[in-house]
Formats: structure tokens, sequence, C-alpha cells
């Protein structure tokens, strides 16, 4: 068995098929006619464009943004002036032939990238890499070749770029294996958002498959198995048979309302990190955005997101769920997330240490600028602005102070701003849930963030893999502290929602009804399996759950009512 980076869930099975490495014959050549090489240089570079202006109209024409986006990024690469004027030069004054002159100006940008700290301007190497493998094919004559593929298969290739991607008939494509590439490569992107398998980063698979080899992919573990034996290929086709199964039987869900047997309807989020994962989130029915992470915009960067930068990213979300409501969530960095262009100190203890609002607070350009960029957008659909890690009353009315006086500025500036933009906080500290009641009096709206309330009620540190065994949201202080904030959000008229995992975890769904909760937000693929639970829950059912698992002392006596809860739903629901 092969490791590597799980990339995209599924599983396939089905023969390998080992792309080649790409290998130009880069001679050095003397020229004679200047002019002429350059001339077919530009000529190379004009068909690439069209080549990839093809792409784009494709992938926007199949609805696949994040995909028409990379090849929009590529087209840019074409047509940028100095590698161009680069090329030139190397021609004019050397008297190379074009191959080399691009060869040797885009390995001087490699190598000026490849030495960036941060992976963002690293994987930007990816594509400069690609555009001029493509200009280089043209060069060649011809241009990209189609590999021919007759039968269904999995691909398997030291690495895939997009255009790379684009040339595969991918009726044909049951998964992709690459070497090289993290969760957020393009490989990865692309296959997610194709629906297929994908495990990257898999060191030295090409020298260890053979085109014919049978493979196997767990795109959840990482997994890769080779020519597996008869017992392995039978788990795998079971596993892949209950996967299309529970797919296709969730995939009825779609259309349906989430409400209960007694008629209550719940409202189900999603939680999107990136926004390659909103078209997900509206095919999968999502009412709106419960949680938008905006660290996106800011990691694996070397510099801070600029206010207009911002601002088309809110305006583009907020655009693309056409009026239903987005909470964006203000940046939540510290912890376990560094951004370097801020010099933050070395802390003993990150996640009890300058994160999310304290670090907003203290580096207020930061915030203001963000806050700028929202307010801005806020015009252009039904926006939310939530702030993360609030732990006493002072931090909430100063970030609100802040955002008052950002959206007063704009007024005075003449930018035109929404009339009303509801402000409201996430309670992951246990201070914070200890004070909801106080809270409600100020805040418009609260949003549980179980993930850290969780490792905050317990002193669990949520990435130690020593201590995970005591992460566990089944803990009945945990559940307490819910129990609570829901009702005193509810008595103090304010609206509560959950976009903590317990709230795309089906197992509490009926438990989190019973407490009372009617807004759950979660990853998008969570959102049918939610529905099913919610749409299979009677409101006394769940209230009688409610108050039998807040009285059980231990976790794993929680976990085990929950889970035989859920299991009694689930054949209730199918019969
Ligand atoms: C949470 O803490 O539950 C949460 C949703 O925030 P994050 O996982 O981004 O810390
Ligand atoms: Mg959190």
């Amino acid at each position: 068995m092969y490791k590597g980076v799980p990339a995209s869930p599924g599983i396939a099975l089905g023969p390998a098929l080992v792309l080649p490495k790409k290998q130009f014959q880069l001679e050095k050549k003397i020229i004679q006619d200047v002019t002429a090489e350059k001339d077919r240089f530009h000529q190379a570079l004009t068909a690439a464009k069209t080549r990839i202006e093809g792409l784009i109209a494709l992938a926007q024409e199949q609805e696949q943004t994040e995909t028409a986006k990379i090849f929009e990024a590529h087209r840019m690469v074409l047509e940028d002036p100095e590698l161009i004027t680069g090329v030139e030069q190397q021609i004019d004054q050397e008297k190379v032939n074009a191959e080399f002159a691009l060869e040797t100006t885009v390995n001087f940008y490699i190598n000026l990238l490849s030495q960036a700290n941060s992976a963002y301007m690293r994987e930007r190497v990816a594509d400069l890499k690609d555009v001029a493998n493509q200009v280089l094919q043209f060069l060649a004559g011809g241009g990209p070749q189609i590999p021919e593929i007759k039968e269904d298969c999995i691909i398997v290739a030291a690495e895939l770029t997009p255009s790379d991607t684009a040339l595969l008939p991918l009726d044909k494509v049951q998964g992709f294996i690459t070497e090289v590439g993290g969760p957020t490569s393009h490989t990865a992107i692309i296959a997610r958002s194709l629906e297929l398998p994908a495990v990257v980063g898999v060191k030295k698979i090409t020298a260890s498959v053979q085109s014919g080899d049978h493979l196997i992919i767990d795109g959840e573990q990482g997994a890769v198995f080779v020519n597996p034996d008869s017992d392995t290929i039978a788990v795998y086709r079971q596993k892949q048979e209950v996967l299309h199964r529970q797919k296709k039987e969730l995939a009825s869900l779609k259309t349906l309302a989430a409400q209960t047997k007694s008629g209550k309807t719940i409202k189900l989020l999603a939680n999107v990190g990136e926004p390659w994962e909103l078209p997900k989130a509206l095919e999968y029915g999502a009412d709106g955005i419960g949680l938008f992470r905006t660290e996106y915009l800011f990691l694996n960067r070397d510099t801070l997101p600029t206010e207009e930068e911002q601002f088309q990213a809110y305006k583009e979300v907020l655009v693309q769920m056409e009026g239903k409501p987005v909470v964006i969530r203000t940046l939540d960095i510290g912890g376990d997330k560094n951004l370097p262009s801020l010099n933050l100190e070395t802390e003993m203890n990150p996640f009890l240490g300058l994160r999310g609002i304290r670090l907003c607070l203290k580096n207020k350009t930061v915030f203001t600028t963000q806050l700028r960029a929202l307010y801005r957008a806020s015009v252009h659909g039904q926006l939310k602005i939530m702030f993360p890690m609030i732990s006493s009353l002072e931090e909430y009315r100063a970030a609100v102070k802040c955002a008052e006086e950002v959206r007063a500025q704009l007024i005075e500036e003449g930018h035109p701003v929404s009339g009303h933009v509801p402000i409201g906080i996430m309670v992951e500290v246990p201070s914070t849930a200890i004070m909801t009641d106080l809270f409600a009096k100020e805040v418009d709206f609260v949003s549980i963030g179980t993930n850290d309330l969780t490792q905050y009620t317990l002193a669990v540190d949520r990435m130690n893999e020593q201590i995970s065994h005591l992460y566990t949201p089944f803990h009945p202080a945990v559940l307490r502290l819910i129990k609570m904030v829901i009702a005193q959000a509810r008595d103090g008229g304010i609206e509560v929602s959950m976009c903590g995992e317990m709230a795309g975890d089906p197992r509490f769904t009926s438990l989190l009804i019973g407490l009372g909760l009617e807004s759950f937000s979660m990853s998008p693929s969570a959102l049918l399996a939610v529905k099913k639970q919610v749409r299979a829950a009677k409101s006394t059912t769940a209230k009688a759950l409610a108050q039998k698992v807040l009285a059980l002392p231990t976790a794993e006596e929680i976990r085990a009512a929950l889970e035989n809860a859920e299991e009694r739903s689930d054949s209730a629901c199918e019969s």
C-alpha cells in the first residue's frame, strides 16, 4: 500500500494509465534570422493563448469556476510583459532559438519563486511550468497531444497540470494519483470539483506502477493499492458500493425540505473555507452560508490582501449566494495559523494567545481593512459579520466600535453600504458561553463553534495527537454548555446557530433539535446526511433524547446513546 495526501474523497478501482513524463530536447541552437525566430515564438504564444481561452470557455460552460480561474491565471502568465521581453531579449542578444530562450527565462523565474517562503508562491511554479510546456509543445509543432484512452482507467502521473487534465476524456477517468501536490494543489481542486477520488503526493508512484496494473484509490484515507489481492478488492468493492448507495439515497434529498416529522423547519447552512466550495453548497441545497472562513485570503502568501482584493472576494461570495444569508467571519489567525507578514512573536501557548479578534484588535489596520472590504461588499447580498474568539463583552464592544467607525467613514467617503449588517459572535470560549444571556442583549446572533469550545472547555489542544483521545464533543461538560447557550440565546430573543463540526455530525442532529437548535452550519458534503436526520426527527423524541443524554455522566455513555439513537432513526427513515 502506498500512502499519499488525501485530495478528493471516494473510492475507485481500475487499471492504471501512467502518463509519460514530458521531455523536451532543449538544444541550444544559434540562429541567423532573429526576426523570424521572434515571430515563431509569438505564433506559439498566440496558439497557446487560443488554446487556453478555449479551456476557459469550456470550464465556464461546465460551471467549473475554479478550473476557469486557474486557466485565467495561465492566460495572465502568457501575457506577462516581463516574460515576453525576457525571451525576446535573449533571442536578440544571444541569437538563440526560441525554445532555449523560453526555457532559460522561465527557469530564472522558477528559481525566484521556488526560494519564496510561502507555499502559495511555490505553487505558482506549477502554473509557470504548465504554461511554458504548452508554448514549447506549440514550438515543437502541433501543440499538446491528447492521450488516447479507450477504457475506464485511473490516471497516474508525476505531475498533472490543469491543462493536462483538460485534455483527458474525463468520462473514462475514474481517479487521479500524482507524485507531487498537496490538498490545495490544482489536481486536488479539479478532482474535487469533478467529484473524482484523488490521492496526491505519492512519492515515486510512477516508477512503481505500469499502465494496466490494477489499482485501488481510497481518496478519503490517501491510500493507493497496486495489484491488490482478491480480498482487498472485495473489501473495496463493497465500500464503493456502500458509498454509491449512500450518495444516491442522499442525492434524492436535495430538493426536499429540511423539516422534522413534527413540521419544524431547520435551517441548514454551509461552512465554506474556500470559494470553490460555494457551488457545492448551492448544489446540496444550503439555505445560506453560516460560516465563511476568510483565512484563505491571508494564508500562503507573503503580503496582506488589499482592501480591493478582499472586497472582490466578499462580493463574489455574496453574488454567488444569490441573496441567501452569508455569515462572513473576520480573520481568525493565530493558534495553528501563522501570518509571516505580521511578524508575530512565538508564543508558549498559541491557542491561548494572540488569536482571532485579539489579534485584530491589536493590528487595527488589518482589521479595519477587512471591515472596509466587508461593508463595501454588503450591498451585493445579505451579509452578516461574525467575530471569532470573543471572550468578553469589552472585546465585543471594541470590535463593534471599529466596525461602526469603518461604516461611518465609508458613508462619508460616498461608498454605498447596506442599511443593516447584523453583527454576531462565535461562541467558542467557555467565558462567552457562560455569559450568553449578557451577550444576547448586545449581539444580533451567536454561532456555537464546537471545535474550539470543546478544546477550551476540556483544556485539550485540538492539534495535539498525544491527547486526541481526550478531545471529545460527547463530553457532558461540552453538552451542558451548549444546552445553556441555546437556551439563553433563545430567551434573549437572538438567533443561535452552530458552525462547529458537531453541527455536521448526524449523530448529534436529533439531540441538538431536542435542545432547541434550529440552525446548523456544516461542510457542504455533510448537508444531505444531516437533512436525512432532520427529516427523521420528531420534537417529542428529540426532547426526550436530550433529557436522557444530558443526564448521562460520561462521554462514552453519551456517545453510545447517540449512536444507538441515530441507528434507530436511520432504520425508521428507511422503513
Ligand atoms: C469552531 O471553533 O468550532 C469553528 C467553527 O472555528 P474554527 O474551526 O475555524 O476554529
Ligand atoms: Mg474556532
